[in-house]
């Protein structure tokens, strides 16, 4: 199978209405939604880095979307179009079936469309470009958290980096391998926040160092997190103890759930829980369950 047919085969597929044209001219045309500013985001994703090996084509495809859209839904964008750029070392059909049919399932299930790509041939690599659209004005941005908002995460974190422990111990199942594999997006809960919320990031290097982001971006902040408010229990964290399901909900990683600021006083979506208060102190400190303020190193995940 020629480059052409393989694009044809795997990744001609179903177009939302905004696309003029998408694979199969030298680039894609769009139409933008009028009144609206265009959100982009590029994230690439190696094999045996970003991905196990032995990971199912189809949770590849899956995934590689996700992260990207998971951007979005950070800014508050909608989703619409995105560029696919893939690296294979050999053309395997069952592998690009599975990939492709992984990838389309998320794509159709948010709305955006494969406008267009590439195909090279080299160690397995998944490059997507995606594209969004807000409101003019309204896209939440990392800058905006102010002092006595209330810092806010959009699920149970943890799960992303208990799910990686999991598989590379041999696991294949449960849910916090589900969640490693296939992490959703919070689309709606990103759009939900416009307006709102002060500040937002999806959280992909673990909560209290993307917590550190957003206090960065809004002029040297800091947090005081409650480890009272930690939830304990999920179905996501089972099998772990009290301490260790702490530990994953603040420094995990790969979880791609929202962490966001807001006015104390506005009722969260539902899901929503608080986790603690935006300081003028610069630093991020845990209120430990004797009431006592320690002080929480703001590393995660930082590949260099
Ligand atoms: P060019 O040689 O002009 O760069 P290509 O041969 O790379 O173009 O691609 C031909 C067409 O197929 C383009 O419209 C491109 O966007 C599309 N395409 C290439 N790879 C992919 C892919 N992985 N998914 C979707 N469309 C793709
Ligand atoms: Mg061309």
């Amino acid at each position: 199978m020629d480059e052409f047919a393989l694009i044809r085969r795997y990744f001609h597929h179903a177009q939302g209405d905004s696309v003029v044209a998408g694979p199969g001219d030298d680039a894609a045309i769009v139409t933008p939604p009028v009144g609206h500013e265009l959100v982009l985001t590029q994230d690439t994703s190696l094999a045996g880095r970003h991905f196990p090996l032995d990971m199912a084509a189809a949770d590849v495809g899956y995934r590689c979307l996700a992260v990207n859209l998971s951007d979005l839904a950070a800014m508050g964008a909608q989703p619409l179009w995105f560029l696919l750029s893939l690296t294979l070392p050999e053309v395997d059909e069952a592998w690009l079936e599975g990939f492709a049919a992984g990838l389309f399932e998320l794509a159709d299930a948010t709305g955006i469309s494969l406008v267009g790509g590439d195909v090279t041939r080299g160690p397995l690599s998944v490059s997507i470009q995606a594209t969004g659209a807000v409101p003019a004005g309204q896209a939440l941005r990392r800058s905006g958290a102010q002092v006595g908002d209330a810092i806010c995460v959009g699920g149970v974190t943890g799960a992303g980096l208990l799910g990686l422990q999991h598989w590379q111990q041999g696991q294949r199942e449960g849910a916090a391998v589900t969640h490693f594999r296939r992490p959703v997006p919070q689309l709606a809960l990103g759009q939900a926040l416009r307006g709102s919320a002060t500040a937002c990031i999806d959280i992909s290097d673990g909560t209290v160092a993307d917590l550190g982001h957003i206090l960065t971006a809004s002029g040297g902040l800091g947090a005081l997190l409650d480890e009272a408010w930690l939830p304990l229990g999920s179905p996501l964290l089972v099998d772990c103890d009290a301490q260790t399901q702490r530990q994953l909900q603040l420094q995990g990683g790969d979880d791609y759930v929202l962490l966001f600021t807001i006015d104390p006083r506005t009722t969260l979506p539902e899901g929503c829980h608080r986790i603690g208060t935006v300081e003028s102190q610069p630093g991020v400190r845990l209120n430990n369950l004797l009431g006592q303020p320690v002080p929480l190193t703001l590393g995660g995940w930082q590949h260099f």
